[in-house]
């Protein structure tokens, strides 16, 4: 199994680095493609990663077909995968996440290559507003249910739901052997970007609220920070896409959670969380204020959230996998790469 060529279609980003770190330490061979190699820089070259730096939306000479032709096993984690690019740019989103994805899809059916698929927690869509305490998403039960079109933030869990059905098609007829993953919110190291100004751009929640630490400025709560969601420890998450990958029976032809249901929490508690893990790391120990903002004035029109999202994990656990780090352990490992690195920085810079 360890001998198998995996090819990691946006392996270079937030979870592709830490997958392909894993699957190196576990002996595999590696094709990397991505448009930049910034978060495995360090790891290049390397006898066992084929690196290829890549935009599939330029592949004009077939590069991408000749790489799923001589792979054991596609891993796609190509997207834009930031609710501000949805309500920004949705075309976009969705020419690279549904369009440009697809093409990939048929590579894999034309080459007969097995196929693990990156989809997304979002195309639940507003079910959390239905969800009760003792209820979670199960990825097979589950409705999925988008808001009004012109709420076009949903057009990105719109375009992700229907490559899983086009994934899930290739499968009936075409024979494809696929999985599909639904991550709920992973963190860690190398998440997103940081921000040293608060208009410098918008990143997920957890490296907004890291930058409004690090750099002082205000932490901000979309909609009074009601909204929930359960963060789950990206080497919890690796671990998880290792038993999909080792697992090839169990996990053909389906759709698999990856989340810790115990780390669910509200936005407002995350964020107080957040302050409390900091002021324990950081050497000043001192805590921006938080602030309350509406969601259209911080994304732009055509935002809506999500309530909440509780992963329902069976498929894993009766595996065997189990989540190892809880919620305020998570903050305390992610947070401590950064709280370094900005006070090294920081002396440095005074030298
Ligand atoms: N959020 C927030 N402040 C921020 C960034 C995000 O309150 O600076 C909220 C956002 O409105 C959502 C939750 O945090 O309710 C998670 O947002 P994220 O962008 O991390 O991704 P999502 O889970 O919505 O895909």
């Amino acid at each position: 199994m360890a001998m198998d060529r995996v090819a990691l279609f946006g392996g270079a980003g937030f979870i592709g680095s830490h997958l392909t770190r894993r699957l190196l330490d576990e002996g595999y061979f590696l094709t990397v493609i991505d448009v930049d190699a910034e978060k495995i820089a360090d790891l290049l070259p390397h006898d066992r990663i084929d690196f290829r730096e890549l935009d599939i939306r330029d592949d004009n000479d077939d590069t991408v077909e000749r790489i799923v032709e001589t792979s054991d096993v596609v891993f796609d984690l190509i997207a834009y995968a930031n609710p501000k690019q949805y309500v920004d740019m949705p075309l976009e989103v969705v020419h690279l996440n549904y369009d440009q994805n697809l093409r990939l899809v048929e590579n894999c059916v034309e080459t007969d290559t097995r196929l693990i698929q990156f989809s997304t927690s979002e195309v639940y869509g507003k079910m959390g507003h239905r969800q009760g305490d003792d209820k979670v998403f199960s990825e097979d039960d589950s409705d999925l249910i988008m808001g009004p079109v012109e709420n076009h933030r949903w057009i990105y869990a719109t375009a992700k739901q229907l490559l899983e059905r086009m994934v899930h098609a290739h499968g009936i007829e075409n024979g494809l052997d696929w999985t599909v993953i639904r991550p709920f919110n992973f963190i860690g190291r190398e998440m997103d970007y940081l921000i040293e100004e608060p208009d410098a751009g918008t990143p997920r929640v957890f490296a907004s609220f890291m930058s409004a630490l690090l750099y002082d400025h205000p932490m901000y709560l979309v909609d009074g920070g009601e909204n929930r969601r359960s963060f789950t420890h990206i080497s919890d998450a690796v671990s998880a896409m290792v038993y999909i990958l080792e697992g090839p029976e169990r996990y053909n032809r389906e759709v698999v959670n990856i989340g810790t249901p115990g780390n669910e929490t509200s936005m407002h508690d995350f964020a107080y969380l957040m302050r409390d893990v900091y002021e324990d790391l950081s050497s000043d120990g001192e805590v921006p204020p938080i602030e309350t903002v509406p969601g259209e004035e911080f994304y732009g029109e055509g935002y809506e959230d999500c309530e909440r999202r509780i992963p329902e994990v069976t498929k894993l656990t009766d595996a065997g996998w189990e989540p190892q780090y809880d919620l305020r352990e998570t903050l305390e490992e992610a947070m401590s790469y950064y709280v370094d690195m900005y006070e090294r920085e920081r002396a440095a810079s005074l030298d």
